[in-house]
């Protein structure tokens, strides 16, 4: 088996020096266990996260951690009876090409579902679930009000903007460079896009958000963020789902909170698995939007373990459009 462990811990930008390729032999499996090959794995900021230590909701990769990602692929063996071979699985089993896991640690994925299987690491799965608890519990959009979402043309972010259409918000995404917001308001279906590259972004967002801004659903934090408070409106809802903008460098100059208090906006952190009573019926509902076509998602997708670094560094600067994947079937 093959797989990606973590080798270094970065102080600055990621490089390929972070990770190092790893050959192992699998042991025999034992009752109540699967041999998944992984078919899909998937690349998140989050990562980036982990590579850190200090305070944190989850505990730091340790030196030599094959490197944590949710992932799907398919049971090739099987000593247990709830996972026969052949069943689809989705799982947290890391950059590896194979993985022996507890059967009760996976979740099997229905083979009708109406999605493909890969969707369990995007728009169904932790990034989707991620849009719905922030939007719904969080930002609670009202008809006719206005929603800006940060990072708009990601993986979460991407369902966020649709969550907020659907609930019949006026919807302006924010991405970096014209590919992206073009995708953001003709496949998205975004009332506006912003690129926040841009000389001009403040008058931009101004011009997009001619009534203020009711939620924000902020992906980036730092200047793009600061841009956005000065637009809410009074009682706006916020919230603060990433900071990717600060995740390699030290933090950002904190948010104008001074709009926060002029607006008396409310802002709230989260983590989608605050709420894990809600992630089933979450999935769910997403399974369903997206099989009428009401969500839509891209996927970028990066071919073989080997190029699962490469396509890390990249996402963390925008290389990705939508949920970046890296397949090894
Ligand atoms: P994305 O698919 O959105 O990929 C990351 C994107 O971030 C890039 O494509 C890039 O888009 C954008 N970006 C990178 N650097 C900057 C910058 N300096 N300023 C503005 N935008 C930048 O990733 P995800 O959808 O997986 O994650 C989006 C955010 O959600 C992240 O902050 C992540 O940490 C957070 N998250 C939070 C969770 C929670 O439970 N709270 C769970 C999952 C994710 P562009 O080309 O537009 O710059």
């Amino acid at each position: 088996n093959r797989k990606i462990i973590f080798a270094e811990r970065p102080t600055g930008e990621v490089t390929r020096s972070a990770f190092n390729f790893v050959e192992e032999t699998l042991p025999e499996l034992k009752e109540g266990e699967v041999l998944v090959k992984n078919h899909y794995i998937s690349i998140d900021p989050y990562q980036r996260g982990r590579m850190k230590t200090g305070k944190s909701y989850a505990k730091p990769m340790d030196i030599g951690d094959v490197i944590v990602a949710a992932t799907v692929g398919e049971v090739l063996e099987s000593q247990s009876d709830a996972l026969p071979v052949g069943t689809m699985v989705a799982g947290y089993l890391g950059w590896q090409e194979k993985a022996i896991a507890r059967a009760k640690h996976l979740q099997m994925i229905p083979a009708t579902g109406g999605v493909s299987p890969s969707a369990y690491l995007g728009a169904a799965g932790l990034p989707g679930v991620t849009a719905w608890m922030g939007l719904r519990l969080i930002g609670e959009p009202k008809p006719g009000e206005t929603v800006v979402v940060s990072a708009a043309a990601g993986a979460v972010g991407s369902v966020a903007l649709q969550l907020a259409k659907n609930a019949g918000a006026r919807t302006v995404g924010i991405a970096g460079g014209a590919a992206k917001c073009a995708y953001i308001v003709d496949k998205l279906g975004a009332d506006a896009a912003v690129d926040y590259r841009a000389d001009d972004f403040a008058d931009q967002l101004a011009a997009a958000t001619g009534d203020g801004v009711d939620v924000y659903f902020d992906n980036v934090g730092g200047p793009v963020s600061d841009a956005v408070f000065a637009r809410l409106n009074n009682f706006a809802r916020v919230p603060l789902c990433g900071a990717i903008s600060e995740y390699q460098s030290k933090p950002a100059p904190i948010y104008n909170l001074t709009q926060a208090i002029i607006t008396r906006a409310r802002l709230q952190g989260f983590i989608c698995t605050d709420r894990m009573d809600l992630w089933n019926s979450a999935v769910e509902e997403l399974v369903e939007l997206i099989a009428q076509g009401k969500i839509i998602f891209n996927e970028s997708v990066a071919e073989g373990l080997d190029a699962a670094p490469e396509a890390f560094i990249s996402m963390l600067s925008g290389g990705n459009l939508g949920k970046q994947l890296v397949r090894l079937a």
